[in-house]
């Protein structure tokens, strides 16, 4: 049995989902005239209460457009960091808007709404950059899935409005944060300025993610996407994966997270497991007593086909998706009970 718990990026579409590709009305969306886009993003900006959405390629690219369109050149980005747009974007952040960061520290990478406004610089003060973004994560991927603390948010948010600073979430696996906390969609996005979240993570679709923001900031998102190189064609045919993933894979995020509090407890009684992060989603981080060797730990799972990545020092982490069942997680506590 083949089980690759390496990332949620991993899933294939399936054949309804494939069919429903197929059968997409495309056209050219640079012009906006993709009427598959166009749904894609009228759907995704109705289930978020948000005025406009630009569809991209990846998640990084909705990532670092907000992050062009939000910062000029000398100004600083407050995240944690842990942040992906920090720690995981290829230093995009100088590249593409030479900005500079302000990174916080975190429980599981969240950072709190103290951190933020203690490191808000004085904008009329010239030695220093010029705040001019926060952005969060949610869930925090680096933190082993952690889900933010809605007060927090809000907390956050209030700080943000006071110093007149946009809010950005990196929103990767939102829904799997949603689900989990039941919080309405559109109450949690109307805390945020901009959001991006993935289609191509637990809701299973090959390619995509979507940007979120008022129709002024779309607009202004839609030319730093070109200037990208993120202008596609008849993009429907992949973005048609995107909304069949919205309307089909939200709810049985549960699933995966079920899944993963199996992992962690399988992992919790093996007496050469130090630590297991608790798991709030679908992501399972742990860390190894010294004596292992996680590489070599590694290659022997995956000789018996079971297959998931070091994490940093003495660290693996498993991530459930849509293409792990029960039999998936019976396969890896046995593979992992016989070492
Ligand atoms: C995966 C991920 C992204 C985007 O990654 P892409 O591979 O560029 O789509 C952004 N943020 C987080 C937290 C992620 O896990």
């Amino acid at each position: 049995m083949h089980t690759d718990l390496r990332s949620d990026t991993v899933t294939k579409p399936s054949q309804e989902m494939k069919a429903f590709m197929m059968d997409a009305p495309v056209g050219d969306d640079v012009f906006q005239e993709d009427p598959t886009v166009n749904e894609l993003e009228k759907f995704a900006a109705d289930y978020f209460g948000m005025e406009a959405a630009l569809y991209c390629s990846s998640g990084t690219q909705t990532n670092q457009i907000a992050i062009n369109v939000h910062c000029r050149p000398g100004d600083e980005v407050i995240c944690s960091k842990d942040a992906h747009i920090y720690f995981y974007e290829g230093g995009g952040i100088a590249k593409n808007s030479g900005s500079s960061v302000l990174l916080l520290p975190g429980d599981r990478g969240r950072i709190t709404a103290a951190a933020v406004l203690g490191g808000i610089k004085d904008p009329n003060n010239p030695h220093y950059p010029l705040t001019s973004l926060v952005s969060l994560e949610d869930t925090m991927n680096r933190g082993g899935g952690a889900i933010y603390d809605f007060n927090e948010i809000k907390a956050i948010r209030k700080v943000c409005l006071e110093n007149k600073l946009p809010l950005h979430l990196d929103g990767a696996r939102l829904f799997n944060a949603l689900v989990e906390n039941n919080i309405p969609p559109k109450e949690y996005a109307a805390q945020f300025d901009s959001i991006s979240i993935c289609l191509s993570k637990g809701l299973g679709a090959p390619v995509g993610s979507v940007l979120l923001g008022n129709k002024d900031f779309i607009h202004r998102a839609r030319r730093a996407r070109k200037v990208l190189g993120g202008g596609m064609r008849q993009a429907g045919i992949i973005a048609a994966g995107g909304l069949y993933a919205m309307k089909n894979n939200i709810e049985r995020l549960k699933e995966d997270h079920h899944n993963a509090k199996l992992l962690e407890t399988a992992l919790n009684e093996l007496n050469w497991v130090e630590e297991v992060l608790p798991v709030q989603t679908n992501i399972v981080v742990a860390r190894l007593a010294d004596h292992i060797d996680v590489a070599e730990l590694i290659a022997k799972c995956a000789e018996k086909d079971l297959h998931f990545m070091a994490f940093g020092e003495q660290t693996i982490r498993m991530v459930t998706h849509l293409d792990i069942d029960s039999n998936n997680i019976d396969h890896t506590i046995s593979v992992l009970k016989e070492l």
